[in-house]
């Protein structure tokens, strides 16, 4: 029998690919998600790509809430009666769009700050210390040095980077007040992009994407007329945004090794970056999405958006020494699987095949 993994969010953008991942490594899941920003679509397709069945020992859903502590008991209590408790906990629900946590500021504090500490509390209160939590990069704000190393300044500059900071600093001190026994990995996402090879698994955002790679794979199959180019006169190659875009499958790899790491190992509060250490612009991934597509990209110069930084990319060598961990797929690898998923779900999991 594998360990048991509680995976919130997981029916999530990177959740998804995670748990399929996850399955075709010999883990068995229980999925704790609300739907919020997801269907339960995309755990089906997950139970048929990995070939297991849903509601079976392998694969099961609960529908609830984070925030829930009754939830939360309920489930760490079946777990231990059924002689199946949890032997870790990857943690991906909460929001996360920068332009929304401005606006509701509190709601980003409650589900992504209070939620945390709510399912660290049932955690704690159940035995069940192993945790894989989904920080970002966007808590190192405007970086003073590029590529990025863990040691930077953490100094978030909207709501939902404090937000992470925040339940950072509560994985610390948890970590402090209990010396040896928790086993914790902060991981840092750079840009997670791209979708299963097999296109049957992608990114599905509700309403107009805030995110250049959905924007850009909209526009590809005709549900955008063009893209806004933020911001031409960025001291970079081409004046254009220049981040680190990481293929979401090369991501989900990298929650294997540190589930792996963390149940292998003894104790300890590791935080790593999950990047590729690539530096790439906003038209880099216009051409090369074009040319993997055989699409046109329209795309308008306009105006900076506020907050952006001119470069994010990360240094990821030490996710390479404690994970052993990099990632594999190229900027063409992440545009051709993107485009299979589009393609294939223009409407995303709502009406397509
Ligand atoms: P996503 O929105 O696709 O997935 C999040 C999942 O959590 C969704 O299925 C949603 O329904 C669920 N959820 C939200 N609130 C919940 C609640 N209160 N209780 C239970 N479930 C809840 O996002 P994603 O891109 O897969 O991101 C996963 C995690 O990674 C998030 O914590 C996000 O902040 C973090 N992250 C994402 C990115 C990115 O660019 N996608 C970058 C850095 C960090
Ligand atoms: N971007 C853009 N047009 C868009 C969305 C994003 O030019 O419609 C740029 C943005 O200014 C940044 C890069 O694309 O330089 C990546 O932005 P995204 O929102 O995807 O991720 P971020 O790094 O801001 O989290």
């Amino acid at each position: 029998m594998g360990s048991r993994v509680l995976v919130t969010g997981g029916a999530g953008f990177i959740g998804s690919h995670t748990c399929l991942v996850l399955l075709e490594a010999g883990y068995d899941l229980l999925i704790l998600d609300n739907f919020a920003n997801s269907s339960p679509e995309a755990l089906t397709r997950v139970a048929a790509v990995a070939n297991v069945a849903l509601g079976s020992q392998r694969l099961q859903i609960q529908r609830g809430d984070i925030r829930d502590p009754i939830t939360l008991d309920g489930l760490f209590s079946a777990a231990a009666a059924n002689g199946r408790p949890f032997d870790a906990v990857i943690h991906f629900a909460g929001l996360k769009a920068v332009s929304e946590s401005i606006k509701k500021p509190l709601l980003y504090w409650d589900i992504n700050v209070a939620g945390s500490r709510t399912l660290l509390a049932a955690m704690d209160a159940h035995a069940c210390r192993t945790l894989v939590f989904s920080s970002s990069a966007t808590v190192y704000g405007y970086p003073v040095t590029v590529p990025i190393p863990e040691s930077a300044p953490i100094q978030p500059n909207n709501p939902y980077g404090f937000s992470k900071a925040a339940v950072e600093q509560m994985l610390t001190d948890l970590n402090s007040s209990a010396p040896n026994t928790w086993r914790i990995a902060s991981l840092r996402y750079f840009n997670p992009v791209g979708a299963h090879p097999s296109g049957r698994i992608g990114e599905d955002p509700m309403g107009i994407p805030n995110n250049l790679f959905p924007f850009v794979t909209q526009v590809a199959v005709g549900r955008r007329d063009q893209l806004r180019v933020f911001g031409s006169d960025w001291p970079t190659h081409d004046g254009t945004g220049v981040r680190d875009y990481i293929h979401v499958m090369d991501l989900a790899e990298g929650h294997k090794a540190a589930l792996t790491t963390l149940l292998n190992q003894g104790p300890q509060h590791l935080t790593c970056n999950l990047g590729s250490g690539d530096g790439v612009s906003v038209l880099d991934v216009v051409n090369a999405f074009s040319a993997a597509s055989g699409q046109d990209i329209p795309y308008a110069l306009v105006d900076r958006r506020p907050g952006d930084a001119a470069v994010t990319v990360a240094d990821p060598s030490h996710a390479a020494d404690i994970l052993q961990w990099r990632t594999k797929r190229t900027l063409g690898d992440i545009c051709r699987d993107g485009w299979a998923w589009q393609q294939a779900n223009p409407m995303g999991y709502r009406q397509s095949a």
